[in-house]
């Protein structure tokens, strides 16, 4: 079946009891056995859930792998994957990754004795030169948050592999629809389903997937050892929200192009960070490498932060607030907010400015964005006033 198929059907079938299209909400802890040793497939909630299983069945075919686990959150099943890891080893981290993943992995370096790097791993080649003894995984964002910056995960793959060490990618960004890593190479991919899986900005949800019996096993029994899997009601809003990725993502896609130009002619913008802009250092690998070149448009402006506040203060459609994929639109600022948690000193190493803004693009008409950045620029384009 088509992936916009798959959306709507993988992994649900009308209800057994009732025959009710829509997947039920199995509200339900524990499971009545029928005898010893014997029950309709599920005992306990935290092992398994026939909610939860409709829709780990609908995202293993969305990434086209064997395996795919519903948890409760982007952060649980990025926890989830580093149980696989001991102390001693080494993981080998995109620079500009997720706030949350590095501060998830320097809390593990202080406390575990994991050892990470967080490294710019943009050119291929030199990923070959730091790779050590302990070295045992590559842990990709791309694109990253929020530079846009990406990764090859192909080439990136093909190095891991010859030296046995894992590729791990996070895949929020793009979604399934956009981009499979399975096919480029990849061992794991994690998602947080919060974002544009979902898309409704009203759950919270992750979901680590791999494709390989061994790692299927392990991931498995970890996400029922640590009690990571996600809630019924939860894993129905994410099913739910899936039905729609892809005429979701259409619309996403048209607005972030014509909001990635738009903000590229303005005066008060000294950068774009867009993969779909020809001027992106990396366009061709994104046209190459991704179905589409997502939604989230980055800039750069003149100015302080006291003009950062400003434009924060400013626009009327798009909210000030964290997170991204949902249908509204929504801007922020990573230096105070996503990648606050970061630190300053990393923020600087990962190219992450004070004056970097930082938008998800919804899905409402792309003139009414646009007339909203415009007013918030502070800059009357007609005229050429500068409005204060
Ligand atoms: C939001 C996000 C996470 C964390 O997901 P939660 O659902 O908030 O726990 C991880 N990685 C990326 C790229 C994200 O955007």
């Amino acid at each position: 079946m088509s992936f916009q198929t798959d959306t709507v059907h993988a992994g649900v079938a009308p209800d057994p009891a009732y025959g009710a299209i829509m997947t039920p909400i199995y509200q339900s802890s524990t499971f009545v056995f029928e005898d010893i040793g014997r029950h309709k497939g599920f005992d306990y909630t935290r092992s398994g859930n026939p909610t939860r299983k409709a829709l780990e069945d609908n995202l293993a075919a969305l990434e086209g792998c064997s395996f795919a686990a519903a948890v409760t959150s982007g952060m649980a099943a990025i926890a989830t994957v580093m149980h696989l890891f001991r102390t001693g080893d080494e993981l080998i981290c995109t620079d500009d990754c997720y706030g949350g993943t590095a501060r998830l992995l320097k809390t593990l370096q202080e406390q575990f004795g994991l050892i990470v790097r967080f490294e710019n791993l943009r050119n291929p080649g030199r990923l070959e030169q730091l790779i050590t003894p302990a070295t045992r995984a590559i842990w990709i964002e791309t694109p990253s948050n929020p530079l846009l910056n990406l990764v090859d995960i192909e080439a990136t793959a093909h190095t891991a592999r010859a030296h046995g060490l894992l590729t791990i990618v996070d895949n929020t960004f793009l979604s399934p629809y956009l981009q499979k890593p399975f096919n480029l190479g990849a061992d794991i991919v994690v998602h947080s389903t919060t974002k544009y899986l979902n898309g409704h900005s009203d759950v919270i949800g992750g979901a680590l997937l791999s494709n390989s019996r061994e790692l299927d096993e392990r991931l498995k029994n970890l996400v029922n050892t640590l009690g990571t899997g996600a809630q019924p009601f939860d894993c129905w809003l994410v099913l739910r929200g899936i039905k729609t990725l892809v005429p979701r993502m259409k619309e996403h896609l048209a607005n972030a192009a014509k909001i990635a130009e738009f903000l590229d002619g303005h005066r008060n913008v000294k950068q774009v960070f867009y993969p779909g802009l020809p001027s992106h250092p990396q366009h061709e690998l994104a046209r190459r490498q991704q179905n589409g070149f997502g939604a989230m448009v980055s800039f750069e402006i003149d100015g302080g932060i006291d003009n950062v506040n400003q434009i924060l203060k400013r626009t009327r459609l798009f909210s000030l607030a964290e997170s991204l994929g949902g249908v509204e639109s929504l801007i922020e600022h990573p230096a105070t907010m996503s990648h606050l948690s970061m630190g300053e000193d990393h923020r600087r190493k990962a190219g992450i400015s004070d004056t970097v803004i930082r938008l998800s693009i919804g899905i409402e008409d792309p003139d009414d964005l646009i007339a909203d950045l415009d007013q918030a620029l502070g800059e009357n384009k007609k005229t050429g006033d500068v409005v204060q």
